[in-house]
């Protein structure tokens, strides 16, 4: 559509939610007048308005709560969060009160995973113990009987602990290291040269931080060899339940991202960056949006930057609520305020990306390191991590430990170090039962299994995955049925439907492990539908919820075959 319009829909997301912002809902007049305006079909914005949750789920109250439903925070309280919230507010998940007042929707997920359980009151978060203090809430059962006086919450949440612990801090160079950014970018726009900075990026070794983990000179090589015009996007669509590092990034160190861009941008001559974040991230589109506009001041971005011939200039986009929106080529439907739809590959983003042009897209995390690259040389960071993956990664610790952050870690660390030495166990009095890696496309491993390196191969080989590189920690008072069916539901609610076997195959694992328990039901039932989502998915998302709920089927694999017995017994 925008190939033959010729016509970016940047600003479609943010003109529905304008609209939506007006009187709770949007509208047929709001889709014809929004297609009118961005000369689209009424179809094409009909299809973005009712894909995204923020639109799809229906009228937004004058006060808008948003409640993670996220991993961490459905093991913080085993989900009852949401249930004491819903009596706290007097409306139930996914409603608005009629009088319009106020309403619910349950997100996956906030990261606020250090902190659980969390929320957005509006845009202003409200996590852990002081969200804690809210279910014994007396105005609760007042709230109940009279809606229309609903008092304001308790706000107030935790700020994202981290720390560095490589000799060398990379991606937290600025954070914890002390290193400015913009240090590079005047030096290498006026003098340097784009073989350079992909030189530097080749020698560091560098994959993608996002998950797929692939080599990033590779793929700026491939861009820059397509004609121009060419883009650059930064992915700060973090999805993943448990992570929430690129969160940090982006609220607290956004230049180092937009140098980061800039460098990519000039590597493989784009002079447009665009970068996608998420609308559960808030604080973050705020930061990187003030940012843009402090370079722009400094004269980092736009024409003739500092006085060479490069011209480069980046545009914030805030997405509306998909998790799938974080796969590359579904990226860029989103960034285009179309449904953000997976799409087959080949062609990759590469050759067509945004607008069906050549794009190299690369996670936040990953443009992070890129100023440390060029500053220190690709082979000092070549130096970092493991020989089969070179240097470092932002690892998040959920709420469950006792030391829960943003960690800079050396790749090649056993699981153990991060879970024992720097996340010290768990907090009392919880045992740990398994540790979920890489969100919820990863997989849950056991206690004996944290002697496992942090590599993405060893992880693979294990059934669970590097992915964004969460940990989170489930405790010994989770049931087995209830984290199955948070699994499950995580999938069917995601899906982004494209593929059938996705589509449909989510929902009738989530029944699956509904009637686990009663009459008939057999956990043995998985298994073909396991196969048809490895085999038959489009794209990696079914294949993941595929090896996590393997992975869980392994790890508590007594529990859930007594439920199982049970209900093959007759209940
Ligand atoms: Fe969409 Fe799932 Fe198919 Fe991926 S596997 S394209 S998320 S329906």
């Amino acid at each position: 559509l925008q190939q033959r319009l010729g016509r970016a829909g940047t600003r479609m997301l943010d003109r529905l939610r304008q609209a939506q912002a007006e009187d709770g809902r949007v509208d047929a007049d709001d889709l014809a007048r929004a297609a009118e305006d961005f000369g689209w079909p009424v179809v094409a914005v009909t299809g973005s308005a009712t894909y995204y949750a923020d639109f799809a789920e229906g009228r937004q109250g004058r006060r808008h709560v948003r409640v993670c439903e996220g991993t961490a925070c459905f093991v913080s309280s085993q989900g009852q969060h949401i249930a004491r919230i819903e009596r706290a507010l007097g409306v139930r998940q996914g409603e608005c009160a009629p009088d319009g007042s106020v309403s619910l929707q349950g997100v996956r997920c906030l990261g606020f995973c250090y902190d659980s359980p969390a929320l957005l009151d509006g845009d202003r978060p409200c996590s852990g113990e002081t969200l804690g203090a809210l279910f014994g809430d007396p105005l609760a059962a007042r709230r109940r009987t009279r809606p229309e006086r609903v008092e304001p919450l308790k706000m107030g949440a935790a700020e994202i602990p981290y720390t560095s612990t490589t000799e060398r801090p990379v991606v937290l160079a600025g954070l914890v290291g002390g290193e400015e950014p913009w240090a590079v970018w005047p030096g290498v726009v006026t003098t340097g040269s784009p073989q350079k900075v992909m030189s530097e990026v080749a020698a560091s070794g560098l994959r993608g931080r996002g998950g797929a983990g692939f080599p990033v000179a590779k793929k700026w090589s491939a861009t820059a060899a397509e004609p121009a015009p060419r883009y650059v996007v930064g992915n700060g669509d973090e999805g993943d339940p448990g992570s929430y590092g690129d969160r940090l990034l982006m609220e607290r160190d956004p230049h180092r991202i937009l140098e980061g861009l800039a460098l990519a941008a000039f590597a493989v001559g784009a002079p447009h960056g665009l970068i996608l974040v998420r609308s559960e991230y808030p604080a973050a589109a705020d930061r990187l949006r003030a940012a843009v506009a402090q370079a722009r001041e400094a004269g980092h971005l736009g024409a003739q930057v500092h006085g060479s011939p490069v011209d480069f200039d980046v545009e914030i986009v805030v997405g509306a609520g998909s998790y799938v929106a974080g796969e590359e080529t579904a990226l860029l439907h989103a960034l285009a305020g179309l449904r953000a739809a997976v799409r087959a590959r080949p062609p990759y983003p590469t050759s067509h990306g945004f607008l069906g042009q050549p794009t190299a897209v690369n996670n936040v995390e990953t443009l992070a390191a890129v100023p440390w690259i060029v500053r220190h040389g690709g082979a000092a960071y070549a130096q970092l991590g493991h020989p089969d993956e070179p240097g470092t990664k932002l690892v998040c610790l959920s709420q469950r430990f006792r030391r829960p952050g943003v960690y800079e870690v050396e790749f090649g660390v056993p699981l153990r170090h991060l879970v024992d030495d720097l996340g010290g166990g768990l907090r009392e009095p919880y045992q740990l039962r398994a540790v979920q890696v890489g969100g919820p496309l990863g997989g849950f491993l056991a206690p004996d299994q944290l002697d496992l390196p942090l590599l993405s191969k060893p992880l693979a080989q294990a059934g669970a995955a590097l992915g964004h590189a969460s940990l989170v920690a489930v405790d010994a008072t989770v049931p087995a049925t209830a984290i199955l069916r948070h699994a499950w539901a995580f999938g069917a609610a995601e899906s982004c439907g494209a593929c059938t076997p996705c589509r449909v195959g989510t929902r009738r694992g989530l029944e699956m492990a509904e009637r686990l328990g009663a009459p008939g039901a057999a956990l043995a039932d998985h298994e073909p539908l396991l196969r048809v989502l490895d085999v038959a998915s489009l794209c990696a998302f079914g294949r993941g919820v595929s090896c996590a709920v393997r992975s869980l089927l392994r790890v508590y694999a007594d529990e859930l075959h007594r439920a199982s017995s049970t209900s093959e017994g007759g209940g």
